[in-house]
């Protein structure tokens, strides 16, 4: 008949009709099963990533036993920590041989980085008056006091250039025109480290002398955020160029100290110590500091009121002065610097290499080797 067909056949037909279905829901589970797993795989790709940001892991890895610096700097004859022991104390260090010329490229470098961005290079008293250390809000006496104070005077060594800077203009009004005041300094460091027992401290991370160059700016009040800003993207900078792995933190309210209102401090990777340490710190101190040492500038713009209002001449109020805004930023604290470079660029056959931008300070020395 039309249209029937053949009872086998049908069979046949009926039978791969089975077939064909089963298959197909087996492939559907599989489909799913492979959909699911590309999804899952797909998960796990990445964004594309910022021109910008570094290659690289988040610490330097090393396909050999690593050291830190106090072994790398007794092997390559750096420091001597045992004879400034004995003639200084704990947590002194004499530098040695090629330290030495790191110490003064790290110094040099630092100035003349910081210098081409319009901060004047200043090299400051290392001893000044208890009284402006106090006007910085730093405690020169007490207990646990950072400060070393001179005895039988009334002056202390300073505990950073902050303070030496921060002198130059106290009672004065500096004129609005000569602002923002940008500085980079140079001084040795003296802190008791009383209280940080217990931190981590160990060899060249923790000491009671050491040199740093430190930036430091007084602006009108409306700026200093920007300010802020700019000193934690030069920090960044330098320390990008040197090769280093670092992380900029917000300090939290408990960890600003007295005089800061608000503090970025950057952490850089020690491989030797095993983790991040801290290498900078960057402050907006408002007008804490310069209400304290009496800085203060007389806005122009109010001038410029006074004219338009007719106030000028004869009568007219001069405008009030205001306090300036300071800030202040590590732009290398050396003996921090030393032990990241040792313990970062570190190599199998003990030697370690200098990062390109100091070499020309070093006179072009571009590793130092095992003696
Ligand atoms: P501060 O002025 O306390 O913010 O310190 C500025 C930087 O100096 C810190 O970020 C550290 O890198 C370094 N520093 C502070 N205290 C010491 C110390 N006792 N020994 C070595 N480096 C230090």
């Amino acid at each position: 008949m039309k249209g029937k067909l053949e009872p086998l056949v049908r069979q046949a037909l009926l039978e791969e009709g089975k077939n064909l279905k089963e298959r197909l829901i087996a492939l559907e589970e599989d489909l799913t099963h492979v959909t699911d797993n590309l999804q899952l795989e797909a998960q796990c790709i990445p964004n594309v990533t910022h021109p910008a940001v570094p290659i690289g892991g988040e610490e330097n890895s090393f396909s050999f036993p690593i050291k830190d610096h106090m072994q790398i700097g007794r092997e390559l004859d750096l420091f001597d920590f045992d004879a400034a022991a004995e003639v200084s104390g704990s947590k002194f260090y004499y530098l040695k041989n090629e330290a030495v010329l790191l110490e003064m490229a790290l110094v040099n470098w630092a100035i003349s980085e910081v210098s081409k961005k319009g901060f004047t290079p200043l090299i400051t008293p290392e001893i000044v008056r208890s009284s402006i250390v106090e006007k910085c809000g730093f405690q020169p006496r007490g207990k646990n006091t950072q400060v070393y104070s001179i005895e039988g005077s009334d002056q202390c060594l300073v505990g950073t250039s902050e303070i030496s800077v921060g002198g130059i203009h106290m009672d004065s009004i500096v004129p609005d025109s000569s602002l923002p005041l940008k500085y980079v300094a140079y001084s040795h460091c003296f802190r008791t480290e009383a209280g940080a027992a217990g931190m981590a401290s160990r060899g060249l991370y923790r000491v009671h002398q050491f040199s740093k160059v430190e930036m430091f700016i007084l602006c009108r009040p409306e700026d200093s955020n920007l300010f802020h800003e700019e000193l934690i993207e030069i920090e960044e900078e330098l320390f990008a160029s040197l090769g280093l792995h670092f992380k900029t933190l917000e300090m939290p309210s408990e960890d600003l100290g007295a005089p800061a209102y608000r503090k970025f401090d950057v952490e850089a990777w020690m491989p030797g110590l095993g983790r991040y340490g801290e290498i900078s710190s960057a402050s907006n101190c408002t007008d804490y500091q310069s209400r304290r040492l009496a800085i203060r500038y007389r806005p122009s713009s109010s001038d410029q009121e006074a004219a338009v209002s007719g106030k000028r001449g004869k009568g007219a109020s001069a405008a009030p002065t205001q306090f300036v805004h300071t800030l202040n930023a590590t732009a290398c604290a050396v003996p921090r610097m030393i032990l990241c470079l040792l313990e970062n660029f570190q190599q199998e056959d003990g030697s370690v290499i200098i990062p390109e931008p100091l070499q020309p300070f070093m006179g072009g020395l571009a590793v130092i080797y095992p003696k």
